[in-house]
Parts: structure tokens; C-alpha cells; sequence
């Protein structure tokens, strides 16, 4: 559904007045900070289901004169209430846009909207970090608007051939008009190396394969001018970390992407990931630490022959609850079920996917 010009202005003007914004520079003139995520605490009544005619598409932060971010409205959803749906990099210029994921199929229209208050160049390249609904959703729309779509072939399998939901049931099928056309594979004996770099706008970008950590079909997206690394979902600082083991992601394999991260990315490097804050790498040990951490208890009490509802009911991420944004008791629950997971009989990855145990 499309709003009219002036309800979304008055909605523009309500977020306006009811939000943090803060504009701050570093390391020169940018990045710069429009509109921060939220902080919270959000709650939903029951039952509350996205109203995605609410929700827009906004430019939040610029990255440099011809790099900028698309993120959604706040407190709406609640897959992640503090800005919603996963953030998109345009990069734009003569040589035409770049995008790096697509937000939410349902404000497709929304995306390209806000990228057209800024750009009229044609829509060339599109590639995905990871194949999350808040990150390609979109992909068909945009594939239509002329984009080259980029991925890891893990990617493309598991979009083709999903796994079943976590219930058990079977996933809907893809629309075919959102798959990858250009896939690469990560390899060890290459970690860290792009397996694109595509020199556009002024810019050079870099496409990275990723180790399988929040999925088995991660990129990471280097803009080498700017000094800016979109480093997607394996790192966040709204809620506590998700691996989706079903698409053969794991825990250890965020904990050797956050080391990737320490080699790949300078002291002045802005790290992006797909929700919360803008970060340097200092701000990737913590985050590490606490995944250790969790691993090392969970095991302890799993070797114990402790049950998963036993593991649960010890709370061990209350030391950690003061300092994580978003700590929700599901977001909690979450994290602790794949630490026991993948700490004994931990599936391997089949196609991009594993068969994971249905609690
Ligand atoms: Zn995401």
C-alpha cells in the first residue's frame, strides 16, 4: 500500500520528534549519523504483527559523499524494533549503483524510493551478505529494476533448496526472479580475499567471502576509499547473537569472523553491521569474550549430562544482560539453544544447510 506524500511527511515529522538523532562526525567528515537505532526497551502486544504500511525507508547514515545507508522505522518491528529490517549500502556515481542488500520484500517499493531522492542512476549490481528476508527480501524487485545479483553459491543453494522452518514444517519455495546470478564459494587457503573487486563511482569493492558463522553464505562488503566494512549479522549489539545453524552458520564460526575482522579492518576502519550501532573493531572483543564465554558454560553444564530446558533455567547470560541492548528472553533463549546445539553432536553442512534437532 502507498501513503500518501503528506501522511508520510507528518510521520517523517512524528519520528523527527520522538527520536534520538544525533549527528556526529568522525575521522573527518564521515560517517555521518542521521538517525541512530533506537535503544529500547520495546515491548508488543501478543499476537502484534509488522504493520509494514507504517514502517519507511530512510537514508540513516552517509558514508562518504556517494555511500549511503537504508534503514527502517523504529519501534514498529519486531523482528528488530530498534530500526527495522536490515541496512542497505547504496553506493552511487556516472558508473550507476551498487547496492548491498535489499530490506524487506514488503517496503520494496519504499527502498526504491528513498534511493531515488538521492540517485538517478540505473540499478547495476546487488550483491547479498547473507540470505536472511530483512536483507534479500527485495531482491526480485530490484533484479527487475535491472541489478546483477552477487552471492555466495552457499547462498544460492539455500534460497533454491531452503531448510525447514524450525518447526519442522517445510519452507515456502523462492521466487526465482530473486537468485544470485554470480556466485563464489569461500575457501580457507583464500580466507580474507575478495572473490570480486569491482571498481565503480570512485570506490573499490571488495566482495569477501565469509567462513560459515551466521550462515554458510556470508559476505562481507569492503569500500577500500571510504574505509568502510559491511560486515553484516554475525556481529550485533541489539540483542544477544544469532547463528542460523539450519542455513549452516555456527557460533564458532562468528568467533573466527570476528578475528577476521581484526586483521581485514584498520583503527579508523567504520564497521556496518546489519542492525544496531555503527563500530570499530575494539568494539568486536567484547562481543567475542561473551560468545566464549557462553560456549565454555554451556559445555561445562551439557557435559554434566544437564538437559536444554536445565541450561535454560541457569541464566547465564545475566552477567550480560546490563550491557546488551534488545535482551529479550527469546533473543536470550536463542543464543543458549545453539550454544547447546553446537557444543555436542553438532550437524555438519550439507548444501549450505544442516539438519538441525527440533527442540
Ligand atoms: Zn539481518
Amino acid at each position: 500500500m502507498r501513503r500518501t506524500p503528506s501522511l508520510c511527511l507528518v510521520v517523517g515529522l512524528i519520528a523527527l520528534a520522538t527520536l534520538p538523532v544525533r549527528v556526529s562526525t568522525q575521522g573527518g567528515s564521515y560517517p555521518i549519523t542521521l538517525i541512530a537505532p533506537a535503544k529500547g526497551p520495546f515491548t508488543f502486544p501478543p499476537g502484534y504483527q509488522t504493520p509494514w504500511d507504517k514502517i519507511d525507508i530512510m537514508v540513516t547514515e552517509k558514508m562518504s559523499a556517494n555511500l549511503f545507508v537504508l534503514h527502517g522505522s523504529q519501534g514498529l518491528d519486531p523482528a528488530h524494533p530498534d530500526a527495522s529490517g536490515g541496512r542497505a549500502l547504496v553506493l552511487f556515481g556516472p558508473d550507476g549503483v551498487l547496492m548491498v542488500d535489499t530490506q524487506n520484500r514488503q517496503v520494496a517499493d519504499k527502498t526504491l524510493t528513498a534511493l531515488r531522492t538521492f540517485t538517478d542512476a540505473p540499478i547495476k549490481v546487488l550483491v547479498n551478505t547473507h540470505i536472511h528476508g530483512d536483507h534479500t527480501g527485495a531482491n526480485a524487485f530490484f533484479a527487475k529494476q535491472g541489478a546483477l545479483i552477487y552471492a555466495q553459491e552457499n547462498l544460492r543453494n539455500e534460497m533454491l533448496r531452503p531448510p525447514p522452518r524450525a518447526n519442522g514444517q517445510p519452507a515456502q519455495a523462492p521466487d526465482t526472479a530473486g537468485i544470485p546470478v554470480v556466485t563464489y564459494s569461500y575457501a580457507k587457503a583464500t580466507v580474507g580475499e575478495p572473490a570480486v573487486t569491482l571498481h565503480m563511482n570512485g570506490e573499490t569493492v571488495d566482495f569477501i567471502p565469509m567462513m560459515p558463522s551466521h550462515t554458510a553464505g556470508d559476505t562481507i562488503v569492503r569500500f577500500r576509499t571510504a574505509d568502510v566494512i559491511y560486515i553484516e549479522d554475525f556481529y550485533r549489539n541489539f540483542g544477544y547473537p544469532f547463528a542460523d545453524q539450519a542455513n549452516g552458520g555456527s557460533l564458532k564460526g562468528m568467533l573466527d569472523a570476528a578475528d577476521l575482522i581484526e586483521k581485514l579492518a584498520g583503527p579508523n576502519t567504520t564497521l556496518v553491521p546489519g542492525h544496531g550501532t555503527l563500530v570499530k573493531k575494539g568494539d568486536l572483543l567484547p562481543y567475542r569474550a561473551m560468545l566464549v564465554d557462553i560456549m565454555a558454560k554451556v559445555k561445562t553444564l551439557r557435559d554434566q549430562g544437564k538437559s536444554l530446558a536445565e541450561v535454560l533455567a541457569a541464566n547465564l547470560t545475566a552477567p550480560y544482560d546490563k550491557t546488551t541492548l534488545g535482551d529479550t528472553q527469546q533473543s536470550k533463549d536463542r543464543f543458549i539453544t545453539e550454544a547447546f546445539d553446537e557444543v555436542k553432536d553438532f550437524p555438519p553442512i550439507v548444501d549450505g544447510k544442516r539438519t538441525m534437532p527440533v527442540h
